[in-house]
């Protein structure tokens, strides 16, 4: 089976992590300030800081901007269930905007409309979350000016799209945003096995975010409340947890990340064969807002909802490993029992109905392409 997504992994990339073994630190040792600084000059913030996963990231992400019960997030429902599930973890409510039909990306009038609810019935978001779905930016200038005049936080869930552009600054410039998180698991376009980055330009929420990963625990006598008894003393803070990365894991993304700009011409060569091989055939292929450069983390192709299943099967014989992105979050039956239904963001789930992602990485053969491309040929036929 050709599967939808997979890591690449260069003989560099894996004497990197043999490095490490035969190092002093395997965890919390000199690759992870590396991996951050290249996120972070990637990126051109000013900090970044590394743990296990994007959804860790999420959560102490929101942690940081305060979340806490009573609160409210504000998503996307077409993204992966991380992305709200880390505002429960922290007790607050969720809610979900509506996507726009052309980049399925949170729709912007959508949200324009809620907020006008929202603030007539006193229950504003404090944090809205943009997914950048497939690698494709948010209207983010949208988004910042709706941000100053309701006054909600923002965190880009920029889980796909590492390498990303939008109006000629990389995704994680945090130009609109608070925080910036990105995932670095093998599906993703940069890996480190498992592992997240949440990217700031904020000293004090990348300040907290650090203490957050590993306990609450600082070990610097400024954050300390009571004066430090002497050099061995930490103190705890907040209530933080471990969510730190592993020495093995920073390598491989410092050795992933000098990959980037590979990985991302590699993806696009591959979409521009789709583009061009697929053109004639009556689906919905994805389509490109002019302000943004996508890092096509996945190319979603629309067919009749009539015909979905019929034509995923229909791949998935032919070897092909299509998959779906995503069923709605708020028709997961976790949060049908919270109180969501059908019917409530009616984009979102004619979306669900009608897409199938093709395979797309960056180490995809040219003949596996082929092979995909004649099954959607004869399958939608
Ligand atoms: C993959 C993904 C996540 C979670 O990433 P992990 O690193 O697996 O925790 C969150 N949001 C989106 C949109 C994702 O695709």
């Amino acid at each position: 089976m050709i599967p939808y997504g997979h890591q690449d992994l260069s003989d560099a990339d894996i004497a990197a992590v043999v490095e490490v073994l035969r190092s002093d630190f395997i965890t919390q040792g000199p690759a992870i300030p590396a991996f951050e600084g290249a996120i972070a000059g990637h990126c051109g913030a000013t900090a970044a800081v590394a743990v296990n996963s994007a959804t860790s990231a999420l959560h102490i992400a929101y942690l940081a901007l305060g979340l806490a019960p009573g609160d409210i997030v504000w998503t996307s429902p077409v993204t992966f269930v991380a992305t709200s599930n880390a505002a429960l973890y922290c007790g607050a409510d969720v809610d979900f905007v509506d996507i726009d039909a052309r980049t399925y990306n949170m729709s912007v009038s959508a949200l324009t409309d809620k907020l006008a609810d929202a603030e007539r019935a006193g229950r504003l978001p404090k944090i809205v979350v943009p997914v950048h779905l497939c690698g494709q930016s948010c209207d983010m200038r949208s988004i910042r000016a709706l941000a100053d005049r309701y006054g909600f936080r923002i965190v880009e869930d920029a889980s796909h799209a590492i390498g990303a552009g939008y109006l000629e600054q990389p995704v994680g410039s945090c130009a609109y945003s608070d925080i910036t998180v990105f995932s670095f698991h093998p599906v993703k376009i940069v890996t480190t096995a498992e592992g997240g980055v949440a990217v700031t330009n904020d000293d004090a929420l990348a300040a907290k975010m650090r203490r957050l990963r590993t306990h609450g625990i600082t070990r610097d006598p400024a954050e300390m409340p009571v004066p430090p008894e002497g050099d061995w003393v930490y103190q705890q803070v907040d209530l933080g947890f471990n969510y730190r990365m592993t020495d093995l894991q920073a390598a491989l993304g410092v050795s992933q990340m000098t990959r980037l700009k590979e990985f991302i011409a590699a993806r696009r060569e591959r979409v521009a064969r789709y583009d061009e091989a697929l053109a004639d055939l009556g689906v919905t292929l994805p389509w490109q807002h002019p302000d943004t450069q996508s890092s096509f983390h996945l190319y979603p192709v629309r067919v009749e909802a009539a015909r979905r299943k019929s034509i995923f099967d229909s791949m998935r014989r032919r070897g092909v490993g299509v998959a779906v992105h995503y069923m709605p979050v708020h028709l997961q039956p976790f949060y049908e029992r919270l109180g969501f239904q059908s019917g409530q963001f009616p984009e979102a789930e004619a979306y669900y109905a009608e897409t199938m992602s093709l395979p797309l990485y960056s180490s995809l053969s040219e003949s596996d392409q082929g092979v995909v491309i004649t099954a959607l040929r004869e399958s939608v036929r």
